[in-house]
């Protein structure tokens, strides 16, 4: 990232107008003096103490008012619900859930009419949402189908020459079954489906493709993979000088050119026709003014070298990841995707959304935590046998969001939107 002139010059004169070089050197200098208390640790492993909890609140040295909206009655009531989903616990914070709906989806999995928990503290995003559910909706509902499914890790391997790496890979590439097998034992949802290997000068990258059940299972394949690296340091006929049990060719938790040529999580795509009156009543808007957008937006987004082409999956997506106990961090890479929007004959529109990275569960993880499993259960999508279904509702989600944002873009009431709804009547 390069800075002109003038703003380099500009940061200068912002940052010394109220201090001088001495003291910005000062607050830049590594110290030793005054070191702070430590966090105090758990009393044991798997359990959250409520003595220990007041020695952390104590360490902090806050307020009690301060505490009591983080550490409320009910969440010092159900600590240890907690304990396998944070360490250093002190509370909970909450975040505003509203619900967006109804959203009527047509999938293999899902079927039905749904009241969607968002848990945002952005204005206008659930009522955004909500108005696409219900376009979609009163259009029938979205068709939607999870077609692809699997979780990768990405171990390597460092060898001393490629002389090594062949021998290495003979023998490897006859092991496929073997590593299936201890994978296998490690889970009784997870499978290993394919083993993939990739040789770049002395480094082996394999990668192991997993089904998870229910579990959006980035543990689970971690253990997996684990033991079966335990296994091949036991039998490899060469040792490698290091190894890894991830080197960063899994795509966890980050947008990446692997989005579009393999499956991370489930890959999902829902469709809608909206009808031209619809369109009007419900969005604003028109099919041609719909696609104008569309349009200019996708030259945007191919002139800002975005990975995929979409207007703001992140948002619902993250909020409905948040109120359903899903790893928020990993809206980076189920973010990514591809919308399209076409003018049909009789001026209706078809849209429709695809994402092949939508890294869900309805089991494990944060899903069983207390108010995150109700939203689930709002859903009627918590436990196991749901994971499916679940990522239908969420590509369904993503294109009534897809809808409305674009229909609000097309017919200018966007700006409108965020300022009646963030910041209220003018005083
Ligand atoms: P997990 O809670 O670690 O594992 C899922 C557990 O549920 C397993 O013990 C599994 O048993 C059990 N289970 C019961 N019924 C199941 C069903 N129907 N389908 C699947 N599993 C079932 O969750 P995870 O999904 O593996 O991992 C998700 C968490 O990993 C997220 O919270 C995320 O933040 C975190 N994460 C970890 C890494 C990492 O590299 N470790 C990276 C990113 C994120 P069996 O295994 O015996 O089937």
């Amino acid at each position: 990232m390069s800075a002109d002139l003038r703003g380099v010059k500009g940061f200068f004169q912002r940052l010394f107008t109220e201090r001088t070089m001495q003291e910005v050197e000062q607050s830049l200098h590594p110290s030793l003096e005054d070191m702070p208390p430590s966090i105090p640790r758990g009393d044991a492993p798997g359990t959250i103490s409520p003595q220990e909890v007041d020695r952390r609140w104590a360490t902090l040295g806050t307020t009690e008012s301060v505490q009591h909206q983080i550490l409320d009655d009910r969440t010092r009531e159900q600590m240890n619900a907690y304990s396998k989903n944070i360490e250093n616990f002190i509370g909970t914070v909450k975040v505003p859930i509203g619900i967006a709906g109804p959203l009527r989806v047509h999938g293999l999995f899902a079927n039905g009419d749904y009241y969607v928990p968002l848990a945002t503290s952005e204005a206008a995003l659930v009522a955004s949402y909500s108005r696409g559910a219900q376009s979609i909706t009163k259009a029938g509902g979205a068709t939607v189908a999870m077609m692809w499914e699997g979780v990768s890790r990405a171990p390597v391997f460092v060898f001393d020459n490629l002389m090594e790496v062949g021998k290495f890979m003979a023998w490897a590439s006859e092991q496929v079954d073997a590593f299936k097998e201890i994978a296998g034992s490690t889970t009784r949802h997870g499978k290993l489906l394919r083993t993939c290997f990739n040789v770049e000068g002395n480094h082996v990258y394999l990668i192991f493709d997993y089904v998870t059940g229910d579990a959006s299972g980035q543990n689970m394949v971690t253990i997996a993979t684990d033991a079966v690296c335990r296994y091949i340091l036991e039998q490899t006929p060469v040792q490698p000088a290091y190894w890894f049990v991830e080197a960063n060719l899994s795509g966890d938790k980050k947008a990446s050119h692997l989005s579009f040529q393999n499956v991370r999580g489930k890959k999902v795509t829902a469709e809608v026709m909206l009808p031209p009156e619809i369109l009007k009543s419900h969005l604003k808007t028109t099919a041609s003014k719909m696609v104008d957008y569309y349009h200019a937006g996708v030259i945007g987004g191919v002139m800002s070298g975005n990975i995929g082409l979409q207007g703001h999956y992140a948002n619902g997506m993250a909020a409905l990841f948040i109120a359903c106990g899903q790893d928020a961090a990993c809206v980076a890479e189920s973010s990514v995707g591809i919308t399209r929007m076409e003018r049909t004959d009789d001026d209706g529109l078809y849209a429709s959304v695809t994402l092949p990275n939508l890294i869900v569960g309805t089991v494990g993880g944060g899903t069983g935590l207390p108010s995150q499993r109700a939203c689930l259960d709002i859903l009627n999508l918590g436990g196991s046998g749901n994971a499916s279904a679940f990522s239908e509702v969420c590509a369904a989600l993503v294109l009534a969001g897809e809808l409305s944002i674009q229909a609000a873009l097309s017919s200018h009431g966007f700006t409108n939107a965020h300022e009646s709804l963030a910041r209220g009547p003018q005083k």
